[in-house]
Protein backbone atom coordinates (compact mmCIF):
# COMPACT_ATOMS: atom_id res chain seq x y z
CA UNK A 1 0.00 0.00 0.00
CA UNK A 2 1.35 3.25 -0.79
CA UNK A 3 0.82 5.92 2.07
CA UNK A 4 0.46 9.67 0.71
CA UNK A 5 1.93 12.43 3.15
CA UNK A 6 -0.30 15.00 2.37
CA UNK A 7 0.04 17.99 4.57
CA UNK A 8 1.74 21.46 4.79
CA UNK A 9 5.27 21.07 5.98
CA UNK A 10 7.60 24.25 6.70
CA UNK A 11 11.39 24.04 6.01
CA UNK A 12 13.51 20.54 6.42
CA UNK A 13 16.97 20.64 5.72
CA UNK A 14 18.74 19.99 2.47
CA UNK A 15 21.88 18.27 3.10
CA UNK A 16 25.11 19.77 1.58
CA UNK A 17 25.54 19.38 -2.02
CA UNK A 18 22.44 18.47 -3.42
CA UNK A 19 20.30 19.73 -6.11
CA UNK A 20 18.34 22.70 -3.90
CA UNK A 21 15.59 24.87 -5.48
CA UNK A 22 14.57 28.26 -3.55
CA UNK A 23 10.55 27.86 -3.98
CA UNK A 24 9.77 31.66 -2.53
CA UNK A 25 5.99 31.11 -2.57
CA UNK A 26 3.97 28.62 -0.88
CA UNK A 27 3.16 25.81 -3.57
CA UNK A 28 1.55 22.24 -4.65
CA UNK A 29 3.18 18.98 -5.87
CA UNK A 30 2.09 17.02 -8.71
CA UNK A 31 1.95 12.99 -9.16
CA UNK A 32 2.68 13.51 -12.80
CA UNK A 33 4.35 16.58 -14.68
CA UNK A 34 0.83 18.36 -15.80
CA UNK A 35 -0.66 20.54 -13.81
CA UNK A 36 -3.50 18.52 -14.68
CA UNK A 37 -2.53 15.82 -12.92
CA UNK A 38 -3.48 14.99 -9.24
CA UNK A 39 -2.02 17.26 -6.55
CA UNK A 40 -0.55 15.26 -3.92
CA UNK A 41 0.10 17.86 -1.27
CA UNK A 42 0.61 21.73 -0.43
CA UNK A 43 4.44 23.10 1.12
CA UNK A 44 5.26 26.34 2.58
CA UNK A 45 7.90 28.43 0.88
CA UNK A 46 11.13 26.58 1.50
CA UNK A 47 13.99 24.91 0.06
CA UNK A 48 13.47 22.01 -1.92
CA UNK A 49 15.95 18.71 -3.25
CA UNK A 50 15.15 18.69 -6.65
CA UNK A 51 16.06 15.04 -7.17
CA UNK A 52 15.38 15.17 -11.13
CA UNK A 53 14.32 17.94 -13.72
CA UNK A 54 12.76 17.17 -16.90
CA UNK A 55 13.96 20.15 -18.78
CA UNK A 56 10.74 21.59 -19.34
CA UNK A 57 10.59 23.14 -15.63
CA UNK A 58 8.98 20.49 -14.34
CA UNK A 59 11.39 18.02 -11.59
CA UNK A 60 10.86 15.45 -9.20
CA UNK A 61 11.19 16.46 -5.53
CA UNK A 62 12.27 14.32 -2.98
CA UNK A 63 10.25 14.64 0.50
CA UNK A 64 10.90 13.78 3.86
CA UNK A 65 9.26 10.22 3.42
CA UNK A 66 10.90 9.44 0.61
CA UNK A 67 8.30 10.53 -2.11
CA UNK A 68 9.32 11.80 -5.24
CA UNK A 69 6.34 14.26 -6.55
CA UNK A 70 6.18 16.46 -9.25
CA UNK A 71 6.51 20.28 -8.98
CA UNK A 72 6.83 23.08 -11.03
CA UNK A 73 10.10 24.85 -10.67
CA UNK A 74 9.14 28.07 -12.57
CA UNK A 75 8.44 28.76 -9.38
CA UNK A 76 7.86 32.46 -10.11
CA UNK A 77 5.36 31.14 -12.29
CA UNK A 78 1.70 29.71 -11.19
CA UNK A 79 -1.01 27.71 -13.04
CA UNK A 80 -4.45 29.71 -12.37
CA UNK A 81 -7.28 27.02 -13.16
CA UNK A 82 -10.49 26.96 -14.43
CA UNK A 83 -12.60 29.76 -12.46
CA UNK A 84 -10.02 31.69 -10.82
CA UNK A 85 -11.45 34.85 -9.80
CA UNK A 86 -9.36 37.78 -9.65
CA UNK A 87 -9.88 40.31 -7.30
CA UNK A 88 -8.47 44.34 -7.46
CA UNK A 89 -7.74 43.73 -3.88
CA UNK A 90 -6.93 41.61 -1.42
CA UNK A 91 -9.97 40.92 0.88
CA UNK A 92 -11.81 42.83 -1.88
CA UNK A 93 -15.19 41.70 -4.23
CA UNK A 94 -13.77 39.32 -7.36
CA UNK A 95 -14.02 41.45 -10.51
CA UNK A 96 -12.85 38.77 -13.07
CA UNK A 97 -13.05 34.62 -13.92
CA UNK A 98 -10.55 33.53 -16.25
CA UNK A 99 -9.39 30.87 -18.40
CA UNK A 100 -7.35 28.29 -17.41
CA UNK A 101 -4.00 30.00 -17.96
CA UNK A 102 -0.48 30.51 -16.29
CA UNK A 103 0.03 34.07 -14.59
CA UNK A 104 3.34 35.37 -13.20
CA UNK A 105 3.32 35.19 -9.06
CA UNK A 106 4.73 38.83 -7.98
CA UNK A 107 3.68 38.54 -4.52
CA UNK A 108 2.38 36.51 -1.92
CA UNK A 109 0.55 37.72 1.51
CA UNK A 110 -1.01 35.18 3.61
CA UNK A 111 -3.48 33.12 1.29
CA UNK A 112 -3.20 35.60 -1.33
CA UNK A 113 -0.94 36.12 -4.47
CA UNK A 114 -1.06 39.13 -6.42
CA UNK A 115 -0.32 37.91 -10.15
CA UNK A 116 0.38 38.83 -13.38
CA UNK A 117 -2.33 38.24 -16.29
CA UNK A 118 -3.41 39.44 -19.63
CA UNK A 119 -5.78 40.82 -17.44
CA UNK A 120 -3.19 43.15 -15.75
CA UNK A 121 -2.56 42.63 -11.78
CA UNK A 122 -4.99 40.73 -9.66
CA UNK A 123 -4.93 39.04 -6.46
CA UNK A 124 -6.60 35.71 -6.34
CA UNK A 125 -6.50 33.23 -3.72
CA UNK A 126 -4.03 30.19 -3.11
CA UNK A 127 -6.29 27.86 -1.87
CA UNK A 128 -4.31 24.78 -1.41
CA UNK A 129 -5.94 21.21 -1.88
CA UNK A 130 -7.39 20.96 1.98
CA UNK A 131 -5.92 17.83 3.30
CA UNK A 132 -7.39 14.49 1.76
CA UNK A 133 -7.93 11.67 4.25
CA UNK A 134 -5.57 8.68 3.65
CA UNK A 135 -6.91 5.37 3.30
CA UNK A 136 -5.60 2.76 5.12
CA UNK A 137 -5.80 -0.57 5.77
CA UNK A 138 -5.19 -2.32 9.13
CA UNK A 139 -4.81 -5.68 8.86
CA UNK A 140 -4.89 -6.95 12.38
CA UNK A 141 -6.29 -5.39 15.79
CA UNK A 142 -4.87 -2.13 16.78
CA UNK A 143 -4.22 0.04 19.56
CA UNK A 144 -5.22 3.64 19.87
CA UNK A 145 -3.94 6.30 21.77
CA UNK A 146 -4.67 9.91 22.51
CA UNK A 147 -0.71 11.08 21.58
CA UNK A 148 1.51 9.73 19.27
CA UNK A 149 3.77 7.81 21.95
CA UNK A 150 3.46 4.58 22.62
CA UNK A 151 4.42 5.39 26.35
CA UNK A 152 1.20 6.80 26.41
CA UNK A 153 -1.95 5.57 28.08
CA UNK A 154 -3.72 3.11 25.88
CA UNK A 155 -7.19 3.96 24.62
CA UNK A 156 -9.50 1.37 22.50
CA UNK A 157 -8.82 -1.76 20.54
CA UNK A 158 -10.07 -1.27 17.33
CA UNK A 159 -10.65 -4.58 14.82
CA UNK A 160 -9.08 -4.58 11.55
CA UNK A 161 -10.50 -2.10 9.32
CA UNK A 162 -10.14 0.00 6.61
CA UNK A 163 -8.91 3.69 8.75
CA UNK A 164 -9.30 7.42 7.37
CA UNK A 165 -5.81 9.08 8.29
CA UNK A 166 -6.47 12.74 8.59
CA UNK A 167 -2.57 13.45 9.20
CA UNK A 168 0.23 11.23 9.07
CA UNK A 169 3.69 11.69 10.61
CA UNK A 170 6.49 10.46 8.93
CA UNK A 171 7.39 8.77 11.95
CA UNK A 172 4.49 5.65 10.98
CA UNK A 173 2.22 7.49 13.39
CA UNK A 174 -1.05 8.29 11.75
CA UNK A 175 -4.19 10.37 13.33
CA UNK A 176 -8.21 8.76 12.90
CA UNK A 177 -11.17 9.85 13.98
CA UNK A 178 -13.62 7.35 15.90
CA UNK A 179 -16.82 7.38 18.40
CA UNK A 180 -14.81 8.22 21.02
CA UNK A 181 -12.93 11.41 19.41
CA UNK A 182 -9.46 11.70 17.83
CA UNK A 183 -6.81 8.90 18.57
CA UNK A 184 -3.35 8.40 17.09
CA UNK A 185 -2.63 5.11 15.87
CA UNK A 186 0.46 3.75 14.62
CA UNK A 187 0.23 3.01 10.68
CA UNK A 188 3.74 1.93 9.92
CA UNK A 189 3.55 -1.41 7.67
CA UNK A 190 6.04 -3.35 9.61
CA UNK A 191 4.02 -6.07 9.55
CA UNK A 192 3.54 -8.16 6.27
CA UNK A 193 2.06 -11.60 4.85
CA UNK A 194 3.91 -14.00 2.76
CA UNK A 195 1.81 -15.82 0.75
CA UNK A 196 4.07 -18.60 -0.14
CA UNK A 197 6.74 -20.95 0.94
CA UNK A 198 10.01 -18.99 0.75
CA UNK A 199 13.79 -19.33 1.54
CA UNK A 200 15.18 -17.84 4.54
CA UNK A 201 18.85 -16.23 3.77
CA UNK A 202 21.35 -15.12 6.71
CA UNK A 203 21.69 -11.53 4.12
CA UNK A 204 20.66 -10.63 0.97
CA UNK A 205 21.88 -12.86 -1.39
CA UNK A 206 23.78 -14.99 0.75
CA UNK A 207 23.26 -18.73 2.03
CA UNK A 208 19.92 -20.37 2.73
CA UNK A 209 19.10 -20.87 6.57
CA UNK A 210 15.98 -22.60 5.56
CA UNK A 211 12.61 -22.39 5.18
CA UNK A 212 9.62 -20.17 5.82
CA UNK A 213 5.50 -21.28 5.32
CA UNK A 214 3.22 -18.66 4.40
CA UNK A 215 2.53 -16.22 7.17
CA UNK A 216 2.64 -13.25 8.70
CA UNK A 217 6.18 -11.84 9.40
CA UNK A 218 7.29 -8.66 11.15
CA UNK A 219 9.53 -6.90 9.10
CA UNK A 220 13.00 -5.31 10.14
CA UNK A 221 13.75 -3.98 7.70
CA UNK A 222 13.99 -3.68 3.58
CA UNK A 223 16.75 -3.69 1.17
CA UNK A 224 15.24 -2.76 -2.29
CA UNK A 225 13.07 -6.76 -3.16
CA UNK A 226 14.94 -8.52 0.11
CA UNK A 227 13.52 -8.29 3.60
CA UNK A 228 14.93 -8.39 6.91
CA UNK A 229 12.41 -10.39 9.49
CA UNK A 230 12.18 -11.55 12.94
CA UNK A 231 12.03 -15.61 13.38
CA UNK A 232 12.05 -17.67 16.20
CA UNK A 233 15.65 -18.01 14.88
CA UNK A 234 17.15 -14.48 15.14
CA UNK A 235 16.90 -12.31 12.05
CA UNK A 236 16.76 -13.55 8.70
CA UNK A 237 16.23 -12.59 5.49
CA UNK A 238 13.85 -13.22 2.80
CA UNK A 239 13.38 -12.18 -0.90
CA UNK A 240 9.56 -10.73 -2.39
CA UNK A 241 9.58 -8.95 -5.15
CA UNK A 242 7.63 -5.85 -4.49
CA UNK A 243 5.75 -5.72 -7.67
CA UNK A 244 4.41 -7.92 -9.87
CA UNK A 245 1.22 -10.15 -10.60
CA UNK A 246 0.43 -13.35 -11.70
CA UNK A 247 0.40 -14.29 -14.88
CA UNK A 248 2.97 -11.21 -15.76
CA UNK A 249 5.17 -11.92 -18.98
CA UNK A 250 8.58 -11.08 -17.11
CA UNK A 251 11.91 -9.70 -19.24
CA UNK A 252 15.16 -8.17 -18.32
CA UNK A 253 16.97 -5.98 -20.69
CA UNK A 254 20.98 -5.76 -20.12
CA UNK A 255 23.48 -3.16 -20.65
CA UNK A 256 27.18 -4.00 -20.73
CA UNK A 257 30.19 -1.76 -21.24
CA UNK A 258 29.34 1.29 -19.79
CA UNK A 259 28.60 3.54 -17.93
CA UNK A 260 29.58 6.30 -20.82
CA UNK A 261 29.11 9.71 -20.43
CA UNK A 262 26.52 10.64 -22.68
CA UNK A 263 24.59 7.76 -24.06
CA UNK A 264 24.39 6.15 -20.72
CA UNK A 265 22.72 9.48 -19.36
CA UNK A 266 20.45 9.49 -22.38
CA UNK A 267 19.19 6.06 -21.70
CA UNK A 268 18.43 6.79 -17.83
CA UNK A 269 16.62 9.13 -18.49
CA UNK A 270 14.52 7.48 -21.25
CA UNK A 271 14.28 4.65 -18.51
CA UNK A 272 13.18 6.68 -15.73
CA UNK A 273 10.03 8.01 -18.13
CA UNK A 274 9.16 4.73 -18.69
CA UNK A 275 9.84 3.29 -15.00
CA UNK A 276 11.45 0.40 -16.67
CA UNK A 277 13.93 -1.11 -14.56
CA UNK A 278 17.26 -2.34 -16.72
CA UNK A 279 20.31 -4.26 -15.17
CA UNK A 280 24.00 -2.69 -16.05
CA UNK A 281 26.70 -4.97 -16.39
CA UNK A 282 29.54 -1.68 -15.42
CA UNK A 283 33.15 -1.56 -16.07
CA UNK A 284 35.38 -0.58 -13.34
CA UNK A 285 37.59 2.72 -14.74
CA UNK A 286 34.31 3.60 -16.28
CA UNK A 287 32.29 3.84 -12.85
CA UNK A 288 35.08 5.40 -11.08
CA UNK A 289 35.21 7.88 -14.10
CA UNK A 290 30.86 8.25 -13.99
CA UNK A 291 30.39 8.15 -10.46
CA UNK A 292 26.65 10.05 -10.46
CA UNK A 293 25.67 7.64 -13.49
CA UNK A 294 26.74 4.22 -11.50
CA UNK A 295 24.63 6.09 -8.33
CA UNK A 296 21.56 7.14 -10.51
CA UNK A 297 21.57 3.74 -11.67
CA UNK A 298 20.99 2.68 -7.89
CA UNK A 299 18.64 5.56 -6.77
CA UNK A 300 16.95 4.62 -9.93
CA UNK A 301 15.95 1.24 -9.51
CA UNK A 302 17.96 -0.41 -11.67
CA UNK A 303 20.38 -3.24 -10.61
CA UNK A 304 24.24 -2.56 -11.15
CA UNK A 305 26.42 -6.08 -11.49
CA UNK A 306 30.29 -6.72 -12.50
CA UNK A 307 31.28 -7.15 -16.38
CA UNK A 308 34.67 -7.90 -14.43
CA UNK A 309 37.15 -4.50 -13.83
CA UNK A 310 38.96 -4.49 -17.18
CA UNK A 311 37.09 -6.16 -19.59
CA UNK A 312 39.37 -9.16 -19.52
CA UNK A 313 39.13 -12.57 -21.13
CA UNK A 314 38.53 -14.33 -17.77
CA UNK A 315 38.27 -17.99 -20.28
CA UNK A 316 41.93 -17.22 -20.67
CA UNK A 317 42.65 -15.89 -17.36
CA UNK A 318 44.74 -17.33 -14.35
CA UNK A 319 42.75 -17.79 -11.09
CA UNK A 320 44.46 -14.81 -9.32
CA UNK A 321 44.15 -12.82 -12.21
CA UNK A 322 40.15 -13.79 -12.18
CA UNK A 323 39.84 -13.38 -8.66
CA UNK A 324 41.89 -9.79 -8.67
CA UNK A 325 39.45 -8.70 -11.40
CA UNK A 326 36.22 -9.47 -9.84
CA UNK A 327 37.51 -8.30 -6.53
CA UNK A 328 38.54 -4.51 -7.96
CA UNK A 329 35.34 -4.66 -10.03
CA UNK A 330 32.83 -5.36 -6.90
CA UNK A 331 35.09 -2.95 -4.54
CA UNK A 332 34.78 0.14 -7.02
CA UNK A 333 30.73 -0.43 -7.78
CA UNK A 334 30.42 -0.77 -3.75
CA UNK A 335 32.98 2.15 -2.98
CA UNK A 336 30.94 4.41 -5.35
CA UNK A 337 27.30 3.31 -4.86
CA UNK A 338 26.88 1.83 -1.27
CA UNK A 339 26.08 -1.79 -2.89
CA UNK A 340 27.66 -4.41 -3.41
CA UNK A 341 27.09 -6.70 -6.60
CA UNK A 342 25.67 -9.95 -6.81
CA UNK A 343 26.07 -11.17 -10.56
CA UNK A 344 28.28 -11.33 -12.95
CA UNK A 345 28.67 -11.01 -16.65
CA UNK A 346 32.24 -12.14 -17.55
CA UNK A 347 32.98 -9.63 -21.06
CA UNK A 348 32.43 -11.53 -24.37
CA UNK A 349 30.56 -14.22 -22.11
CA UNK A 350 33.31 -16.23 -22.30
CA UNK A 351 33.71 -18.31 -19.06
CA UNK A 352 34.70 -21.96 -17.87
CA UNK A 353 34.90 -24.41 -14.68
CA UNK A 354 37.66 -22.18 -13.27
CA UNK A 355 35.06 -19.15 -13.89
CA UNK A 356 32.47 -20.55 -12.50
CA UNK A 357 33.95 -21.98 -9.17
CA UNK A 358 35.80 -18.17 -8.37
CA UNK A 359 32.12 -16.29 -9.02
CA UNK A 360 30.94 -19.10 -7.08
CA UNK A 361 33.21 -17.65 -4.25
CA UNK A 362 31.83 -14.51 -4.77
CA UNK A 363 28.34 -15.48 -4.70
CA UNK A 364 27.80 -14.43 -8.15
CA UNK A 365 26.12 -16.67 -10.64
CA UNK A 366 26.87 -15.79 -14.26
CA UNK A 367 24.47 -14.27 -16.61
CA UNK A 368 24.48 -14.60 -20.32
CA UNK A 369 21.73 -13.78 -22.25
CA UNK A 370 19.12 -15.32 -24.83
CA UNK A 371 18.25 -12.70 -27.47
CA UNK A 372 21.86 -11.12 -28.58
CA UNK A 373 21.06 -7.58 -30.69
CA UNK A 374 24.56 -7.82 -32.16
CA UNK A 375 24.76 -3.88 -31.34
CA UNK A 376 28.06 -2.91 -31.22
CA UNK A 377 28.41 -4.95 -34.36
CA UNK A 378 25.78 -3.02 -36.74
CA UNK A 379 25.52 0.29 -34.56
CA UNK A 380 22.02 0.21 -36.87
CA UNK A 381 19.10 0.92 -35.72
CA UNK A 382 16.96 -1.03 -37.76
CA UNK A 383 19.20 -3.96 -38.16
CA UNK A 384 18.95 -3.91 -33.90
CA UNK A 385 15.33 -3.99 -34.38
CA UNK A 386 15.07 -6.44 -36.29
CA UNK A 387 16.31 -8.64 -33.18
CA UNK A 388 12.88 -7.14 -31.32
CA UNK A 389 10.03 -7.54 -34.43
CA UNK A 390 10.21 -9.19 -37.66
CA UNK A 391 7.57 -10.10 -40.04
CA UNK A 392 6.66 -12.78 -38.51
CA UNK A 393 5.86 -10.55 -35.06
CA UNK A 394 7.76 -9.54 -31.62
CA UNK A 395 10.61 -12.08 -31.76
CA UNK A 396 10.75 -11.34 -27.44
CA UNK A 397 9.63 -14.83 -25.06
CA UNK A 398 8.78 -14.64 -21.77
CA UNK A 399 11.89 -14.78 -19.55
CA UNK A 400 14.28 -13.48 -22.08
CA UNK A 401 17.53 -12.08 -21.09
CA UNK A 402 18.36 -9.27 -23.53
CA UNK A 403 21.96 -8.20 -24.73
CA UNK A 404 23.18 -4.65 -25.13
CA UNK A 405 25.98 -2.27 -24.73
CA UNK A 406 24.91 1.58 -23.38
CA UNK A 407 28.23 3.15 -25.07
CA UNK A 408 26.69 3.36 -28.82
CA UNK A 409 24.34 5.91 -30.15
CA UNK A 410 22.01 3.73 -31.99
CA UNK A 411 21.63 1.41 -28.89
CA UNK A 412 20.13 3.93 -26.96
CA UNK A 413 17.59 5.17 -30.07
CA UNK A 414 16.89 1.18 -30.69
CA UNK A 415 16.64 0.42 -27.00
CA UNK A 416 13.65 3.18 -26.42
CA UNK A 417 11.90 1.93 -29.72
CA UNK A 418 12.29 -1.59 -28.27
CA UNK A 419 11.28 -0.83 -24.92
CA UNK A 420 8.16 1.14 -25.69
CA UNK A 421 7.28 -1.78 -28.50
CA UNK A 422 7.28 -4.56 -25.54
CA UNK A 423 5.49 -2.33 -22.86
CA UNK A 424 2.96 -1.65 -25.24
CA UNK A 425 2.93 -5.35 -26.16
CA UNK A 426 2.71 -6.22 -22.39
CA UNK A 427 5.45 -7.43 -21.49
CA UNK A 428 7.27 -5.99 -17.77
CA UNK A 429 10.54 -5.37 -17.51
CA UNK A 430 12.15 -6.09 -14.04
CA UNK A 431 15.85 -6.54 -13.34
CA UNK A 432 18.02 -9.75 -13.89
CA UNK A 433 17.96 -10.64 -10.11
CA UNK A 434 13.96 -10.19 -10.40
CA UNK A 435 13.68 -12.40 -13.02
CA UNK A 436 15.64 -15.24 -11.88
CA UNK A 437 14.18 -15.12 -8.37
CA UNK A 438 10.61 -14.98 -10.01
CA UNK A 439 11.68 -18.14 -12.38
CA UNK A 440 13.80 -20.28 -9.88
CA UNK A 441 12.89 -19.14 -6.37
CA UNK A 442 16.61 -18.85 -5.54
CA UNK A 443 19.58 -18.21 -7.52
CA UNK A 444 22.69 -20.52 -7.42
CA UNK A 445 26.23 -19.28 -7.29
CA UNK A 446 28.61 -19.59 -10.07
CA UNK A 447 25.77 -21.47 -11.71
CA UNK A 448 25.39 -19.76 -15.79
CA UNK A 449 21.90 -18.58 -16.08
CA UNK A 450 20.88 -17.74 -19.90
CA UNK A 451 17.65 -16.74 -19.08
CA UNK A 452 14.50 -16.78 -16.68
ZN1 LIG B 1 31.42 -6.28 -22.70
Amino acid sequence: MVLLLIQTLSGFTVPEGKDRHQMPWDFVVHAAPDFRSEIMGSFNAQTIEVTYRNGTGWARMRNHDGNNWWVYLRDNRRFLPSGTLLHDARDGAPVAAIAPQMARVLQQEGNWLRVGTWLGENWVQWRPEPPRPIQHHMAWSFLTYLTPDFRAPRQETLPPQIVEITQLRDDGWGLISTPAGDRWIYVRDNMRYVDREVALYDKPGGTERGRLQPQVVHVLQQDRSWFQIATWDGPRWIYLRSAGQPGERLIAITFDDGPHPAHTRRLLDALYERDVPATFFVLGPLVASNPELAIRMVNEGHEIASHAYNHTDLSRAGADRIRTELTMSRDIIRKVTGVTPTLLRPPYGAQNSTVQAISAEFGWPIILWSVDTRDWETRNVNAIMRHFVDHTGIRIRTGDIILMHDIYPTTIDAAIQAIDLLLADGFTFVTVTDLLMERYGTIEPGRVYRQG
